[in-house]
């Protein structure tokens, strides 16, 4: 992670918002590659599931909308993380990302460790076990250590259980409930009557706008609405980069289906096509699994909800969930607003609210997932014969932020550098372009490598002396080959779509 970290800083795809006065936790800004990089995520996922699709329209609600919504949704009153407080350093933690353990020796509970969650929570709460023992010279035979979670601490454990950042017991709460949405007033008063919130998802956007879409779409069921746009969650612990931020983008389909169809396999079918998509911008179907939430944790109206996992480097974690949601929505609205969410089947000449199945996913967790599985380093032959290391990201010519480099071989030759721009121009029109005329060509190739550039034209003498064709230098294999224009035109028309 801090490998990728410093490449996103350095070659302009992540900055830390707000930098200039010391950063502020949990938002990020996409610098000039990011930008482009995150556009075409968008614009992949909006092309394949609205435009080319004939069951699904997009649309684009606003960030604020009447208080009222997330009190239909449920927000107001659940949209809760667990929070733990630590009176003694003033941190707080999210009690389900907070472990702790008994220290048991010869059967005898003897203390508490804790430790936050990692990739190694366990281990560390052993280790930590181990150095307690040690540390307090108790003799006799350590158990292993029995990890539960905060939510799950006894009352009169809390106050044994050691907070992380003192390392001390005594200081931790018991865990309260603290609502995640933002909040803000909307007009001059700040009274209860102007409270308002940053929507904390898009989804609510869709059922709130489904009357006005069914009454002016021409949709038939089953059919989706789908949009793009900023959520908001004030994260009690923002971390892993974008992976948990506080201001992020979902990309959201509410696709509604009839109340007597088969919902498994509408879930199922979405999963899938989720997944196909996943691997369409690139990533590998290797590193993608799926989790299932047990029957037990899913809300009262959930059918059913999976998550496609990503492997992270900091692990396995979701990155689209995938929820069958039945009539829930709809019928909120219905009851809190008083307007009807129906929908007339032309086959029984009856009304009723459609039942609904919701991919939704996040736009940086696509982003950092694409960024993991792409970023390499590899030793590649140098112009010399000798080996060098070159950082590679393998990205998708689909998302990758620049497409093809135009590089003429020498600067200095007025011909090579006049008809190496207007190859750029000419491609400029369609296409993410670079134009890049500084330095030796080696050097020039690594640069595009290190942000995914899948391929370098280098116009060289034959270029103007001959036939007009160039050198076309794949990223991945670093094969070349010499083509004209009209060739490299067709190629991209074919990658990147
Ligand atoms: P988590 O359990 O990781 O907090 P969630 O189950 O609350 O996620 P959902 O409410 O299902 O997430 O949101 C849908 C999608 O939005 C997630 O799958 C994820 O891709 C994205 N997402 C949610 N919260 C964040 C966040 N704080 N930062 C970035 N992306 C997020």
């Amino acid at each position: 992670m801090e490998t990728l970290v410093s490449l996103c800083k350095r070659r302009g795809f992540i900055f830390q918002s707000s930098e200039i006065y010391g950063g502020i936790n949990g938002f990020f800004d996409y610098g000039p590659l990011g930008a482009e990089l995150k556009r075409n995520i968008r614009d992949c996922w909006w092309s394949d599931m609205v435009r080319r699709r004939d069951d699904i329209v997009g649309i684009e609600t606003s960030i604020i909308m009447h208080p009222r919504v997330w009190e239909a949704s449920g927000h107001v009153a659940g949209f809760t993380d667990p929070l733990v407080d630590c009176k003694a350093s003033k941190q707080r933690f999210r009690a389900d990302q907070l472990f702790f353990s008994p220290v048991v020796v010869d059967a005898r509970t003897v203390g508490y460790v804790s430790a936050l969650e990692s990739e190694r929570t366990a281990e560390e709460l052993q280790e930590a076990a181990e150095a307690f023992k040690r540390k307090k010279s108790i003799q006799g035979k350590l158990a292993p250590v029995r990890v539960r979670d905060m939510t799950e601490a006894l009352a009169e454990e809390i106050a044994l259980i050691p907070s992380p950042a003192t390392g001390e017991p005594g200081s931790l709460t018991a865990p309260r409930s603290f609502n995640m949405m933002f909040q803000t007033n909307v007009g001059a008063l700040t009274d209860a009557s102007s409270v308002s919130y940053l929507r904390p998802e898009t989804a609510q956007g869709m059922f709130a706008d489904f009357k006005a879409v069914v009454d002016t779409g021409r949709v038939k069921l089953p059919f989706g609405i789908a949009q793009i746009g900023k959520a908001f969650r004030n994260e009690i612990t923002p971390r892993n980069f974008i992976f948990r931020s506080r201001e992020f983008e979902q990309m959201e389909i509410e696709y509604f289906i009839h109340e007597d169809a088969d919902w498994a396999k509408c879930h199922r079918e979405w999963i899938d096509s989720c997944k196909d998509w996943l691997v369409s911008i690139g990533l590998p179907a290797g590193r993608l699994s799926e989790y299932n939430h047990p029957k037990e944790k899913l809300a009262f109206y959930s059918k059913g909800t999976t998550d496609i996992m990503f492997r992270y480097p900091f692990g396995v974690q979701e990155l689209w969930g995938i929820a069958a949601r039945g009539d829930y929505d709809l019928k909120q609205h219905e009851k809190l607003s008083g307007v009807p969410q129906v929908i007339f089947d032309e086959a029984t000449k009856k009304k009723f609210v459609p039942h609904v199945i919701e991919p939704s996913v996040g736009v940086d967790r696509i982003f950092l997932a694409l960024l993991c599985a792409a970023y390499a380093e590899e030793d590649v032959k140098d112009d010399k014969g000798g080996v060098e290391r070159r950082t590679v990201l393998r990205l998708s010519p689909r998302v990758a932020p620049v497409k093809v480099a135009v590089l003429p071989l020498l600067k200095n030759k007025p011909e090579l550098v006049a008809r190496a721009q207007a190859l750029y121009r000419k491609l400029k029109h369609g296409y993410a372009v670079f134009y890049d005329e500084s330095g030796a060509i080696g050097r020039r190739y690594r640069r595009q490598d290190e942000i995914g550039t899948p391929w370098c034209a280098t116009i060289d003498f034959d270029t103007i002396e001959k036939d007009g064709t160039f050198t076309l230098r794949e990223r991945d294999s670093m094969a070349q080959v010499r083509i004209g224009e009209a060739e490299l035109f067709a190629l991209l028309a074919e990658k990147v779509y």
